[in-house]
């Protein structure tokens, strides 16, 4: 799963985060794929661990969200 990080973008209609419901301000993270938008980056990243964890992968080690071993 990828994502892009978009800053100081208008949304053309009021759109909700798709894990919290916060609405989403001038900046998101838009996961590329599913087009799905998050408010924030812990947001994307708790989505992807859910996901992760319901098909049945094993977890990527602690560290590998911020490129951090
Ligand atoms: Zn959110």
């Amino acid at each position: 799963m990828r994502c892009v990080i978009v800053n100081g973008a208008k949304l053309k209609a009021q759109t909700c985060c798709a894990r919290c419901g916060r609405v989403i301000s001038d900046s998101y993270i838009r996961e590329i794929g599913s087009r799905r938008i998050y408010c924030d980056f812990h947001c994307y990243s708790v989505a992807l661990e859910i996901s992760v964890l319901t098909r049945g992968y094993p977890l990527p080690a602690l560290g590998a969200w911020t490129g951090r071993s």
